[in-house]
């Protein structure tokens, strides 16, 4: 059995049984069996199913709510503005755009012109998403609608701390007429994700840099696809010249939505030197404004979610003041609050301290003056992460060449994580923060097998490569390849004339 406690005030919400090994394996192929009905349904069908179901989320939504932010400690208007906002465009996208990225297409060879050819792409079978808690329902059921309109089965397994979303967003996919098995939960912790590695066609892996390695080892046994979108330390630059107002307002957004639960969240900030001061002292204003409750509408933050994090969190602020840095506002969990973390800054930091170099997950904006844009640079990129970053600047060729030498899978110029609902474009890391895509062509295709069909158009009695060999033959084939290959028209020339002579 696995507890699940409200983080915020601790209280134990229910108790789940785990699903043992034998329960996933079954779960995998009551979806593979659903599975191949769903294909054949077709993306027009597919869509429909999904936009009732979209319409039973918005119809529960109040229901929903109470689940997400009681298992994670959020505010409510962060689960609808991020979360449920998040799904309900997903379902929308996909619908529209799977059809026009995964359609079979005609290809025309470059040479082979005897040729029909045409690049298709099918559904794996069954996808295995192994999900963390941050975005409990957009990083489960969110991740499963691309795959469901390639046609595939989902097996999630949802983090062991806030599986009830996932679970009542099955109910409710159910409700909307979704084949009985398409969609299947498995609730547990690693064993139960491992057990899903086992079995499933395709994994589908959020998480840590730690896991997503396991993840890929364990997959590498049964030579399975996996990607993997793993954690990121997302630099922020604030040039001398950028809008200094809207560069703090995105950082405080950027940094502590969600208390700064995000793998694309400002995790480290570098200031030039003349606009370091009002920087910070304007930071410090604001963050000191945000009201934090878990629950109610009228807060910014709400609670951590995992007790685990909140220690990491603790102990890198630890390590950061006994290194130099000073805490300017926050930086200790008042006793008695549950898992609420006080969104803290802290300046005088360097890359010696860990809040700089590994992934935070927390309430935290440490904030480096640095004397110019070649130095942010060089420290943003003083990174084993590679996920997002965001650029601060009026320059918009210089913000350009930032954009294109810094080390991450995506950049914001003068905004921040917005990306991220792009849902157009692949958002993904690069180095150790992974290489899966979500969204855009990628973020479908990656759910589907590759599959080249070529066609014959002559129907002649043999090709001119096929058996038998003569010495005509080979000759020939001598001379055909200078003449399609070799440079210089002499040369070819001479080479369609041995050509005729035989
Ligand atoms: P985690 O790696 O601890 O767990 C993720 C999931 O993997 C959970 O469901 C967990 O039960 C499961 N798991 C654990 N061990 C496993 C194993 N050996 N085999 C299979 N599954 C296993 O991560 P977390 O603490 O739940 O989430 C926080 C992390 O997620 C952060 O690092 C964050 O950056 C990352 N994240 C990344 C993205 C992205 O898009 N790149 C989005 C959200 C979160």
């Amino acid at each position: 059995m696995i507890e699940i406690r409200n983080p915020a005030t601790s209280e134990k919400i229910t108790e789940l049984k785990v699903s043992t090994n034998d329960e996933v394996a079954r779960a995998v192929n009551r979806s593979r069996e659903a599975q191949g009905r769903w294909q054949e349904y077709g993306f027009h069908d597919r869509a429909a199913f999904l936009y009732r179901f979209r319409d039973l989320l918005l119809d529960n939504r109040e229901k929903m709510t109470d689940i997400v932010t009681a298992e994670t400690g959020k505010p409510r208007a962060e689960f609808y503005g991020a979360e449920l906002f998040y799904i309900c465009d997903a379902i929308g996208f996909w619908a529209k755009y799977a059809p026009r990225f995964i359609k079979p297409k005609k290809i025309r060879p470059h040479l082979l012109k005897t040729k029909k050819v045409y690049s298709i792409y099918q559904p794996f079978g069954v996808v295995g998403i192994i999900s963390p808690w941050n975005f409990p329902l957009a990083l489960t059921l969110g991740d499963a609608i691309p795959a469901l309109m390639a046609g595939n089965g989902v097996v999630i397994k949802p983090s062991e701390l806030t599986p009830m979303s996932a679970l009542f967003g099955s109910e409710l996919a159910a409700a909307a007429g979704l084949p009985q098995g398409v969609i299947q939960i498995v609730v547990g912790a690693a064993e139960t994700g491992e057990a899903l590695i086992d079995s499933a066609d395709m994994i589908a892996f959020t998480g840590s840099v730690e896991t997503g390695k396991k993840v890929m080892r364990r997959a590498a046994d049964r030579l399975i696809p996996v990607s993997l979108e793993l954690g990121g330390k997302d630099p922020m630059i604030v040039l001398k010249d950028g809008n200094i107002e809207r560069a703090v307002n995105a950082c405080v957004w950027g940094a502590l939505m969600n208390s700064g639960q995000v793998c694309s969240s400002i995790e480290r900030v570098y200031v030039e030197g003349p606009v370091y001061d009002e920087f910070v002292r304007r930071v410090v204003e604001s963050v000191k404004s945000l009201r934090q409750r878990a629950d109610g509408n009228q807060a910014e933050l709400g609670s951590m979610t995992s007790a685990e994090q909140v220690k990491k969190v603790e102990h890198q602020l630890e390590d950061a003041v006994r290194k130099g840095a000073r805490i300017l506002t926050g930086g200790r969990r008042p006793p008695g609050d549950g898992l609420c973390f006080p969104p803290t800054v802290l300046v005088d930091v360097t890359h010696e301290m860990a809040i700089m170099t590994e992934e935070t997950f927390g309430p935290v904006i440490p904030i480096m003056q640095v004397k110019d844009r070649e130095e942010a640079l060089r420290l943003a990129n003083d990174s084993l992460y590679g996920l997002d970053s965001s650029v601060f600047t009026r320059d918009k060729e210089t913000g350009w060449k930032l954009a294109q030498k810094l080390e991450t899978g995506s950049v914001c110029i003068n905004d921040s994580l917005v990306n991220f609902v792009i849902l157009d474009v692949p958002m993904g890391g690069i180095k150790s923060s992974g290489f899966g895509r979500r969204h855009g062509a990628e973020g479908i295709r990656k759910y589907c097998r590759q599959k080249t069909i070529v066609i014959d158009r002559l129907g002649l009695k043999s090709e001119p490569t096929w058996f038998p060999n003569s010495h005509r033959k080979t000759s020939a084939l001598r001379s055909g390849l200078t003449l399609l290959f070799r440079s210089g028209w002499k040369n070819k020339l001479t080479a369609l004339g041995r050509l005729f002579r035989g």
